[in-house]
């Protein structure tokens, strides 16, 4: 535990244990995959403009700031109540809304157009997968399997498309069966739903449970159980860097270790393992 760490490694915490840990969870797009990169800035101006058509007197920049708050305090729970969120905006502007799956149907279709160039470029092998991951990311997850930990993704992302994403990034052999994502009936899943499941699948309790994400919501239900926190700072069009934006984010939901990527996880691993 004295042991110096990288400087990619920042430890939070100062009540850090090292320990047997069983399970870990994951979320996917920003802290494994890349392929969606870019949705934030689809997603809050399509907010943006519908907001803009109500009554309402706000500027576009104030209507930004407004979008931007939600979007980013509800990233990680699943898409559809970012437009839940979009469609109380829009009644308490005096406006009339669509049907929350309607905006997110319309929310897809940008991304989906946004993004295809990458599904083909993977698809025709014109792209690698490691183009489209966070640095290392396919190192730890061959490393955390490696200790015998059983390795989940959770995301909020539609689960048709989770699947199929990991499975074009060559990560589904990691995770097998415990991929997880948005469901239609959206009440039927979230992530809180899929730790307590680990916790009782597999008999553990919350401080034997990994977390590493991006977003809000991941830290706080792996915290919430007692578990440790990796926040992951990835910055996801400079993939070297660290996003200091994400950085200040995951330390005020209580990350107890951040990384902009998985360059040195042989170390964090270990850090936190041995
Ligand atoms: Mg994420």
């Amino acid at each position: 535990m004295l042991k110096k760490l990288p400087k990619t490694i920042e430890q939070v915490s100062t009540t850090l244990k090292q320990n047997a840990y069983r399970s870990v969870v994951f979320d996917f797009d920003g802290t494994i995959s890349l392929i969606r990169q870019g949705w934030r800035e689809i997603m809050i101006p399509m907010m943006v403009e519908i907001l803009s058509e109500t009554k309402t007197a706000e500027t576009d920049t104030e209507l930004e700031t407004l979008v931007a708050d939600y979007v980013d305090h509800l990233t990680g729970k699943q898409t559809i109540y970012q437009m839940i969120q979009l469609c109380e905006e829009i009644a308490k502007r005096g406006g009339k809304a669509k049907e929350p799956l309607e905006y997110k149907q319309q929310f897809n279709t940008l991304l989906n157009n946004h993004i295809k160039n990458r599904i083909q470029g993977l698809e025709s092998d014109a792209l690698t997968a490691d183009d489209l991951m966070v640095i290392g990311t396919r190192n730890l997850l061959e490393n955390l399997q490696s200790r015998g930990l059983v390795l989940y993704l959770a995301s909020g992302t539609d689960e048709a498309f989770v699947r199929q994403e990991a499975e074009l990034l060559g990560v589904t052999p990691y995770f097998e069966d415990r991929i997880f994502g948005a469901q239609e009936q959206y009440q039927s899943f979230s992530k809180a739903q899929v730790i307590q499941n680990i916790l009782k699948t597999h008999a553990i309790n919350g401080a034997e449970l990994l977390g590493f994400g991006d977003g809000y919501v991941e830290i706080e239900n792996v915290k919430a159980v007692g578990g440790t926190t990796i926040g992951v700072a990835s910055d996801e069009v400079n993939r070297e860097q660290l996003n200091l934006w994400k950085r200040e984010r995951l330390i005020s939901v209580g990350a107890d270790i951040i990384v902009p990527h998985y360059t040195e996880q042989e170390a964090l691993i270990s850090h936190l393992c041995d």
